[in-house]
């Protein structure tokens, strides 16, 4: 029997019983805990702003007790040869799938993401541990250098405990992405979870409880600025790993700066998809309105600019007001939505406030600009629902050109010269993702070079490969994720440097 909103509401139900009947807590040194009691908070679900239930806010010193748990396993952990972590990591990834459904389920109820995207996520966040589990023997491989009279080679060594701090957008994903590298480094991790989505985190510290040994992997819930905070200060903490806003990186990169932390953000964006007159005209159609309607518009590489070349304008602007009306709005359990709620009423409010600073600003509001109440299927909405909306008549001094949205919001904006077009891309102080969509070979690579952004795709919408790195420039972050580039980041180099005894070794006071 196929999968209907019914049948995935009652699953959902069931998965979620026991996150109303207790509050949920911390993972802390092997133990589930309410830790020293923060103040309880309630969980919404922005399908209709009820409460799933309590979530505890930790203390300063539940981070504490969960860095020191992190400290104390590091020594084993991180000894403990890079074979035998391969295996845990790969039964890690096993346990992720048999619990599949929960984790789409859950993570749809806590964030909102339409269930049709997020069906195969933990198959996704499976994939990434497997993918750092077969690196995870190679951990301590380094280089030889050779010179004459000596040679140089290199030994890595796991980090230390690292804190890792994930939003709400795509939580699951992004826990998967921070957290399996810097297992299979040897590291020990202290995962703190957006306040605003705690579920997919505490199903992965059950997964951690039944694979790994304690004190390995520790989870406290709780608020930026008072768990997050004492995470980024803590001295067993040597490098800090955060998704989310741009704003906060700055706020850790101050947090951090007495204990000299290593730092890896991945911030903010105001991407650009340049649509040249000669693209593949349905394939960039497809791809524009895929890489800002998807996941609600709550994609940090999401496309929420389009360039768009004037030769075909009036055409592609036409087509896209035409998909644009025709998505989906619906519950996230509906397995017919396209778009699904926002996060929480306040991210829904702002996303609002865009609608009139773009008329404000002189843009028109093609589509959408409003909250939606009723599903395209009649079924009544009552959380955070706005239409997908498209500005078009914009220029790239508006507000809804500069400031990142993040929600299903697209601001079209024309131009006429391959070197416009790069002006307008690089004109944000954001430098995330960029797409091209050309046919022309010579121009996708000359705006490969010129386009200021840590990832280009061209003729593509956003394809992830898991060795590639993943990572911004400018305001977007600093350091990148994808194969041995995470994997370095969790990682000193030490170079030892070995003479051939064949060299003069200078004398002073013979
Ligand atoms: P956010 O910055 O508000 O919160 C992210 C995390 O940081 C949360 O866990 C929060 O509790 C914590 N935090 C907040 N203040 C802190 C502080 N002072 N010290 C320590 N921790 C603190 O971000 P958000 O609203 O949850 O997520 C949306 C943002 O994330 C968007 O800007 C989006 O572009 C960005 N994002 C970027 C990427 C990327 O790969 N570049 C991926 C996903 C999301």
């Amino acid at each position: 029997m196929s999968d209907t909103l019914q049948t995935n509401q009652a699953r959902a139900t069931d998965y979620l019983k026991r996150f109303a009947d207790a509050p949920v807590g911390h993972y802390i040194n092997g133990e589930f805990t309410q830790g020293s009691c923060g103040e309880l908070y309630d969980n919404i679900t922005p399908t209709d702003n009820s409460s799933l239930g309590k979530v505890v806010a930790g203390t300063v010193a539940d981070v504490d007790a969960a860095c020191q748990a992190a400290e104390d396993a590091f020594q084993e952990w991180s000894n403990t040869p890079g074979a035998e972590r391969k295996k845990i990591l790969n039964k890690f990834a096993d346990k992720l799938v048999e619990r599949a459904d929960e984790i789409a389920l859950v993570e749809s109820m806590d964030c909102g993401q339409a269930i049709r995207f997020m069906k195969q996520a933990a198959v996704r966040g499976a994939a990434n541990f497997r993918f750092f589990a077969d690196k995870a023997p190679e951990a301590q491989n380094g280089l030889a250098l050779h010179q004459d009279e000596h040679t140089n080679f290199t030994i890595r060594n796991a980090i230390g405990p690292v804190g890792i701090i994930t939003p709400w957008n795509t939580p699951f994903m992004l826990s998967t992405w921070k957290i399996a590298p810097a297992l299979a480094a040897g590291c020990t991790v202290v995962h703190k979870p957006a306040e605003l989505t705690p579920l997919s985190a505490y199903i992965l510290a059950e997964i951690a409880d039944e694979v790994l040994p304690k004190g390995v992997w520790n989870m406290v819930n709780g608020f930026g600025e008072t768990a997050g905070k004492r995470l980024t200060e803590h001295p067993a903490i040597k490098a800090v790993a955060l998704v989310g806003e741009s704003a906060t990186g700055t706020h850790i990169m101050r947090q951090g700066a007495d204990t000299l932390k290593r730092m890896h953000f991945e911030l903010g964006g105001k991407n650009p998809v340049i649509v040249f007159d000669d693209a593949d005209f349905e394939r960039a159609l497809d791809a524009v309105v895929f890489m800002i309607y998807s996941l609600n518009g709550q994609r940090c590489t999401s496309s929420s600019r389009l360039l768009i070349q004037k030769g075909i304008a009036p055409k592609f602007i036409e087509a896209l007001e035409a998909r644009v009306k025709n998505l989906r709005v619906g519950h996230p359990l509906d397995p017919q939505t396209e778009v699904g709620p926002l996060v929480h009423t306040g991210h829904c409010a702002k996303v609002l406030s865009y609608m009139d600073l773009a008329t404000e600003d002189g843009a028109k509001i093609a589509v959408g600009g409003a909250r939606v109440d009723q599903a395209n299927n009649g079924i009544s909405l009552q959380g955070n629902y706005v239409k997908p909306t498209l500005f078009t008549g914009a220029d790239n001094s508006m507000r809804i050109a500069r400031e990142e949205i993040f929600g299903p919001v697209l601001t079209a904006i024309q131009f006429e010269t391959e070197e416009e077009a790069i002006a307008i891309a690089n004109d944000t102080e954001y430098g995330l993702s960029g797409y091209i969509w050309t046919e022309n070979t010579g121009r996708a690579m000359r705006m490969a070079r010129k386009v200021e952004a840590g990832m280009l795709w061209v003729n593509s919408e956003n394809n992830r490969n898991l060795p590639s790195p993943f990572g911004g420039i400018k305001q977007s972050g600093i350091g990148r994720d994808g194969g041995d580039w995470s994997f370095d980041f969790y990682m000193e180099t030490k170079n030892v440097c070995v003479a051939h005894g064949t060299h003069k070794v200078p004398t002073l006071g013979k």
